[in-house]
């Protein structure tokens, strides 16, 4: 006996299947993607969108990318998952083109990015304890105001963002907030406990945030001199989406610890890690943290193909290339409803004049005109493409929104 035939369900019906079995913590943009390749994506209607999200850097590379997914394919055909019990034959050399690559000694190799920020604050506090001296259960990590480091408890702890933390407390204590882009708040917060600053490199979810030329530097001067751990948080900034791999190169800076995950997964299964120098890294033994998936060899595949795609620097140049079309398109749409702007490579914060809508309604707008991108706060849309774009889709892209805001 045959099953009746089911006619395949369109976008509205799918969207309106999600609201009664679909926890509501995401207010998606009301496109249902079926399918996707390079920069673009297809909705169930085969309708097409230019992707200029790009999942928050998840798809630096693009949906799909033929060598990342050749990598995950070859490797599901072998072997998916050990867990640590045992050895598996792909993590050695994704760890040490990882450490080469980010010009480090050690990789601790976890799932998720929340993961490895928690991972980071725990090597940071373990180092506090047995590397500083700090007397034990003291030690503090000083973050930025408006910083988005992840979900967990922990981490919305030292949120300022209400929304993420109102209803989810208690929190854990030892955090101290500063302003962003404050050496002097920097300094005054620092003391015998601190384990480590904590901050992103650009602030992302904030707008995309750049600090003042010099920052970067400064927090590493002042971490070094009083003695703590400078860890950067570069998941979203990282991986070749400014126009270099780090975003702390731009200062020619050399964090303690970097936070990695988003595009190290290549858009196929969540990898993140934390890399730095073995004097840090090396304060963990057996037993003390651990991740059942982290460094599977399914993730340390598809991750050493990752950092394959990033050894030549191709990306890298290609982000520093367009981000110069993607800063002059965005100079030249100010004044015709762009009202400011940020940019480092391939990323940028474009604040529209809330008169033409909040940074949702042009965000919806954008998407029935075939382009897709996210808001953050007020009337700020956040454009990250894949760093696969071409230039002329890019710039058909700000056409887009050009008209989007003019008519
Ligand atoms: C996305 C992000 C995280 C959290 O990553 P998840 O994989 O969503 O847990 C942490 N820090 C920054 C800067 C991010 O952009």
């Amino acid at each position: 006996m045959t099953a009746p035939a089911r006619t395949p369900r369109g976008s509205a019906e799918l969207i309106r299947a999600e609201e009664p079995v679909l926890a509501h913590n995401y207010h998606p943009l009301p496109v249902v993607v079926a399918r996707a390749e390079g920069a673009w994506v297809e909705d169930v209607e085969g309708r097409r969108y230019l992707d200029m999200l790009a999942g928050y850097s998840a798809l630096n590379f693009g949906h799909r990318h033929p060598a990342l997914i050749e990598a995950a394919h070859r490797q599901l055909d072998r072997l998916t998952l050990t867990s640590r019990a045992f050895h598996n034959d792909r993590l050695a050399g994704f760890a040490e083109k990882l450490a080469a690559l980010t010009g480090t000694d050690m990789v601790l190799p976890m799932n998720t990015g929340a993961e490895a920020v928690e991972s980071g604050i725990k090597v940071a506090r373990k180092w506090a304890y047995d590397v500083k001296g700090v007397p034990a259960d003291r030690a503090t990590i000083v973050v930025a105001a408006d910083n988005f480091h992840g979900r967990t408890t922990t981490i919305v702890g030292f949120s300022t963002d209400e929304t993420a933390r109102q209803g989810f407390g208690p929190f854990a204590p030892g955090f101290r907030i500063v302003p962003y882009n404050d050496l002097a708040a920097m300094e005054a917060a620092v003391d015998e406990t601190t384990a480590a600053v904590l901050i992103e490199p650009i602030q992302g979810e904030a707008g995309v945030l750049i600090p003042d030329d010099g920052y970067l530097a400064g927090v590493r001067e002042l971490t070094r001199r009083r003695g703590c751990l400078f860890v950067a948080d570069e998941i979203q900034s990282g991986l070749g989406r400014t126009g270099h791999t780090l975003a702390v190169e731009h200062e020619s800076v050399v964090p303690d610890v970097v936070l990695l995950g988003k595009a190290l997964g290549g858009g196929i299964v969540p990898v993140s890690a934390v890399v730095g120098r073995r004097d840090v890294l090396g304060v963990l033994h057996p037993g003390e943290h651990g991740s059942t998936f982290g460094g599977n060899p399914l993730a340390a595949a598809v991750g050493t193909a990752v950092v394959e795609l990033l050894e030549t620097g191709a990306f890298q140049r290609r982000a520093a290339e367009l981000g110069t079309v993607l800063r002059e398109g965005l100079a030249a749409l100010t004044g015709k409803g762009v009202v400011g702007f940020r940019a480092r490579g391939l990323w940028a914060g474009v604040d529209v004049d809330p008169a033409l809508g909040t940074g949702r309604e042009v965000s919806e707008r954008l998407m029935r005109e075939g382009v897709l991108v996210k808001d953050t706060h007020g009337s700020t849309i956040r454009l990250a493409p894949p760093l696969t774009v071409t230039a002329e889709e890019l710039t058909g892209a700000l056409g887009t929104l050009e008209k989007v805001l003019t008519s």
